[in-house]
């Protein structure tokens, strides 16, 4: 094993560099600004940049000084992604976001930064047999940035033998990182459900076809698809969390909808779900003489590692971090992600590198206006993915 070339003079880059994306945030593929910084950065690296993919995403590719014509050896994909929520940021540091009502709040300022860092590692030494694509993704949050990419022919034009990807993870104190073999983060699907009855007078329901009782009793009913019919040794989670009908209190109206979302682990619990909520709307509607049209609005697949691509990464947090700060055995989380989109091209594992402060409580949560990427994980996770790519070459 070579050894492996010094992040510490970056380090001051890296933290200008993420702190300004923290302060400029742009939300799914609106990352035009953060695009041009990330472009400008792999160039100057003097690496050729591909921009377009999935609108604003980018791409460079390093290709190792053993690979030739005869010996193109493997190739690897790592992702990062760039773009931010609509948070209002509560903050008031100097780099908190100068976009109203935008803001960093899931650390994607700092996935980008540390991917960067890699790349600067990569590109300073590249005494590998392989080429490792570097995948600036947008859209990730409700935007399926990674699917956009891919239709526009990601892994085509830049063929991957695996695919990587990490997410800060505030539960876990910084120093530690964490992956597992098969689901680690659930599908997400949304659904409505129009009920459809008769409405009338608040005081004669016997000539109407009063859709609210019969919205109640199917949200009810659903949720024996996660009590009922879902392994209790899997998990999932179905949430109605919306219901709209009627005007006021003494019409009965004629129809009522009903918005909901539901997360599992495994892509047979999802296709249960999406017939079952439909069978039991139906059938209960029916039971009343209405009627329930069920719309399916997809989301993101599950996020399931590949075994070997899993214990791959495992092997290198090791190295990183130490057999006491690796960890394989955490509970996949029922957030989603849409690396699950990659997992189902090409195998690969998705992993989490701790964002929590050094004292060991919990970080604040992505998503929360008061949310911050721990500066500490620039460096860790740029050597992480330079670790990472030459681990995947060497290997046997
Ligand atoms: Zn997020
Ligand atoms: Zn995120």
């Amino acid at each position: 094993m070579r050894p492996t070339p010094d992040i510490t003079p970056y380090l001051g880059q890296l933290l200008d560099f993420r702190r300004d994306l923290h302060a400029h945030p742009e939300l799914r593929y609106e990352e035009h600004r953060t695009g041009d910084k990330v472009a400008a950065y792999l160039a100057a690296l003097g690496l050729q940049v591909h921009r377009g993919l999935g609108r604003t995403g980018v791409v460079a590719s390093i290709h190792g000084q053993g690979r030739d014509a005869g010996n193109p050896g493997r190739s690897v994909g790592i992702r990062a992604d760039m773009d931010a929520l609509p948070v209002a940021e509560a903050n008031t540091f100097g780099h908190a976001s100068r976009h109203a009502g935008c803001m960093h709040a899931c650390g994607h300022d700092g996935h980008t930064a540390m991917l960067l860092g890699a790349a600067t590692l990569l590109a300073q030494q590249p005494d590998f047999d392989g080429t490792v694509h570097l995948i600036f993704q947008p859209g990730e949050e409700g935007g399926a940035g990674a699917k956009a990419m891919m239709d526009d022919g990601l892994f085509t034009q830049f063929p991957c033998d695996a695919v990587f990807a990490l997410h800060n993870w505030p539960a876990l104190p910084a120093g530690h990182m964490a992956v597992r073999v098969g689901p680690i983060m659930a599908s997400t699907l949304r659904f409505e459900i129009c009920v459809t009855g008769k409405g009338g007078h608040a005081a004669m329901p016997h000539a109407t076809l009063d859709p609210i009782p019969v919205a109640c009793a199917i949200v009810g009913q659903l949720q024996t698809l996660v009590s009922r019919s879902t392994d209790p040794l899997d998990s999932a989670v179905l949430t109605v969390g919306k219901i709209t009908s009627g005007t006021v209190e003494n019409i009965i109206p004629d129809e009522a909808r009903i918005f909901g979302t539901v997360r599992a682990l495994r892509a047979d619990t999802q296709r249960m779900f999406i017939d079952g909520i439909q069978r039991i709307s139906e059938h209960v509607a029916a039971a009343h003489l209405c009627r329930a049209e069920f719309i399916l609005k997809p989301g993101y697949p599950n996020t399931t590692n590949h075994a070997r691509e899993a214990h791959f990464m495992a092997s290198v947090m090791r190295e990183l971090v130490g057999e006491a700060h690796a960890h394989t055995d955490l509970p996949p989380a029922m957030t989603a992600e849409d690396f699950g989109f990659m997992l189902e091209a090409v195998p690969g594992a998705y992993g989490w590198i701790g964002n929590g402060p050094a004292s060991g409580e919990p970080g604040v949560g992505l998503h929360h206006p008061a949310y911050d990427f721990n500066d500490d994980n620039l460096g860790r996770g740029a050597r992480f993915w330079d670790l990472l790519a030459r681990r995947w070459f060497e290997m046997p």
